[in-house]
């Protein structure tokens, strides 16, 4: 995507291919780490503020390297401290990232994909469609622009790809996304402080059970019986509920780690208490913790939010069978960036699209 008198896009490579790249270019190896450092400890993408770097070397790099980045098109802040950042991508392209903080810590939601492919019923960036891939640089680019724009390069925060997409249908971006953002030279996030929540893609959750740099998981189950899964989640139809529950009891977790489940409550669908029992038996076995997620409804998703005391019955249950379960407070509602509103509205705007936008005043 950089110009074509650029060749070498130096957010799109890992520390050791950026040496090897340097090298071929003419440059030394070590300046490779010295601009890896500005880039992603100091936030700084301009060569010319580079100040360690000689002019000369200022220019030639100037001339030969491009830092893509993200522009900021629109931040917006929720009353409850939560922001949306609204960021446009080199080819025009709009993506959504949002800051949530105190979560305990500070946490960083970012995207993986321009829409998605897998088009749950409740959620309203399936209804996008997939419009394309993020690349590694543009994931760890929100990341970047966030922490910057926030003051929070040196900080510690979590991140978790629960933005636009399905990290799993973008494998490899995604992972090596991890990998520059894990870089002890960069913003070196320990995996322990990512989570990739997925919808459940078989063989691309086997192959993260071999990776080196291995996340937090957290599965989108939001159903215990294939009958109300597959009606949710349509790719349910291809892996189902047991498949998923017997990858993930043997998904190599890291001792005292747990797989998370995610689990969208959605009024008179999933919300009854033979659900909740069904799921308890369902989990019984795995090293588990359920997250409840009531809905956020939004014009255009033909669900509604349970109401508080059907979440609590919900949660009661399980608690009651000794599973640790949490309801996730919806952040950011009042600004559209809570889990699954994100979306950002096209010249072609989809029916729901356009209620959505009417409703939200955007
Ligand atoms: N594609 C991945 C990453 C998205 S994470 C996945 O599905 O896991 C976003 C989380 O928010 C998922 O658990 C998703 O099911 C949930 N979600 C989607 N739409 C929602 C809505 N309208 N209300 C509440 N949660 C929603």
């Amino acid at each position: 995507m950089q110009p074509p008198d650029h060749p070498l896009d130096f957010v799109e490579l890992e520390r050791s291919d950026l040496e090897a790249a340097f090298v071929q270019l003419g440059f030394e190896r070590f300046r490779a780490r010295q601009v890896f450092r500005w880039v992603y400890r100091r936030g700084v993408t301009s060569f010319d503020a580079m100040t360690d770097l000689s002019q000369p070397l200022r220019k030639s790099l100037a001339a030969t390297v491009a830092v893509t980045t993200p522009h900021v098109i629109q931040r917006e802040r929720s009353a409850d401290g939560t922001e949306k950042f609204l960021l446009e991508l080199d080819d025009g392209k709009q993506i959504e990232a949002v800051f949530i903080p105190d979560t305990p810590s500070m946490t960083f939601c970012v995207s993986t994909q321009v829409g998605c492919a897998m088009a749950c019923r409740f959620c309203l960036t399936g209804k996008m469609g997939l419009i394309r891939n993020l690349t590694a640089g543009e994931i760890v680019g929100q990341v970047r622009v966030l922490a910057g724009a926030l003051g929070m390069l040196e900080r510690r925060f979590n991140i978790v790809l629960m933005g636009m997409g399905e990290p799993l249908h973008n494998y490899d971006e995604t992972m090596k996304a991890l990998r520059i953002l894990n870089d002890e030279h960069g913003l070196a996030v320990s995996p322990r402080r990512v989570t990739l929540s997925t919808v459940g893609l078989l063989p691309a959750l086997e192959r993260l059970g071999r990776e080196p740099i291995m996340p937090n998981l957290a599965i989108s189950l939001h159903a215990p019986s294939d009958a109300t899964r597959g009606e949710l989640v349509p790719l349910n139809r291809k892996y189902g509920v047991s498949e998923i529950i017997e990858a993930c009891k043997r998904f190599p977790l890291k001792r005292r780690s747990r797989i998370t489940f995610e689990y969208v409550l959605l009024a008179g669908v999933n919300d009854s208490p033979e659900d909740a029992r069904e799921l308890a038996r369902l989990l019984t076995g795995v090293k588990s913790k359920v997250n409840l997620i009531p809905l956020n409804a939004a014009p255009g998703i033909p669900y509604e939010r349970p109401t508080d005391e059907t979440v609590d019955r919900f949660a009661q249950i399980l608690a009651d069978r000794h599973h640790t379960v949490s309801v996730r407070k919806s952040r950011g509602r009042d600004i559209r960036a809570a889990c699954g509103q994100l979306i950002v509205e096209g010249p072609r705007r989809s029916p729901a699209q356009t209620l959505a936008t009417l409703a939200f005043g955007h």
